[in-house]
């Protein structure tokens, strides 16, 4: 398993890859920029030269990077769809240069319209963005949600359709945080299971290659997003000890997204992580 947490290129890009190693992580996420704003945003050659070198030198794969909250490729809304196609494209361009492994993107939200039109919107606008880029080892990821208001992606067939239909490079992220609020009970080893089967019969295993291991606030079924510190959630130690343990999900790459009340939370976070895992596999990580 890699292990990882989402660091903050607040100051530098360096900035994020130190992080990542002063926590003892194996893997990390960043944002290629303000996530909240279109505002496009360059990087600095020299600065990602240092990146890059920091990266091998700390052995920190894979990466992913997070998309701006803003894109919504599911919109039908002419003036979202161009502002989104363009965002999207500028990530996919900084994602290529930053050399990250994957770009994890939340499908978008139908804002109440037909949800079959919202998928083919969301596809057809990945291969418009995508047009002309060689995208050389990047391989988008598509995001599960926990399905608050129209937002696609809490359906994991409808996860399924929108990996294997573009003609792109393509695979999921699953988010433990959002299966739990979309209504996949991860707090015992059945309810883990019944997960992992779900996820088999629809996405298939062999394309998650990402977690995004965060415990839930919200409660089970309530289709809303709201990240809780790992073990103090709805999914609790028992889930994450099932879910780390697991022969589907024991070797795939866990970042965690959650919360940062105080100092020191993250480190925090990774260890209960590790020793969930080490308890039962006799072997760190
Ligand atoms: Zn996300
Ligand atoms: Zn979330």
């Amino acid at each position: 398993m890699r292990l990882g947490v989402h660091t903050s290129i607040a100051g530098s890009l360096t900035h994020s890859v130190e992080s990542a190693n002063e926590l003892g992580c194996t893997s990390f996420q960043i944002f290629s920029a303000n996530p909240r704003n279109w505002r496009p945003s360059r990087i600095d050659p020299a600065q990602l030269r240092e990146f890059q070198r920091l990266r091998e030198v700390h052995d920190l794969y894979p990466l992913a990077i997070h998309c701006n909250y803003l894109i919504n490729l599911a919109s039908g809304d002419p003036r979202v769809r161009t502002g989104s196609i363009t965002a999207f494209r500028g990530e996919l361009e900084r994602g290529i240069a930053i050399g990250a492994e994957y770009l994890v993107l939340h499908p978008g939200s139908a804002r109440g319209g037909d949800r079959k039109v919202a998928v083919q919107n969301v596809i057809d606008g990945l291969e418009e963005s995508a047009r002309g880029l060689p995208l050389g080892h990047l391989t988008i990821l598509i995001e599960n949600t926990a399905g608050q208001g129209s937002c696609l992606g809490c359906d994991l067939q409808e996860v399924a359709e929108l990996v294997r239909r573009p003609n792109l490079p393509m695979a999921c992220c699953l988010d433990t945080a959002h299966s739990f609020a979309a209504g996949f009970d991860l707090s015992t080893p059945q309810g883990v299971q019944t997960w992992t089967v779900a996820v088999e019969a629809t996405i298939g295993w062999d394309s998650v290659p990402l977690i995004h291991a965060n415990d839930s606030r919200a409660p089970l079924g309530s289709r809303r997003d709201r990240h809780e510190h790992i073990g103090k959630g709805g999914i609790g130690r028992a889930g994450f000890r099932a879910l780390v343990n697991h022969e589907r999900l024991r070797d795939k790459a866990f970042i965690l997204e959650t919360p940062i009340d105080e100092d020191g939370d993250d480190h925090r976070n990774l260890q209960v992580i590790r020793k969930l895992r080490t308890k039962h596999a006799g072997k760190a990580i």
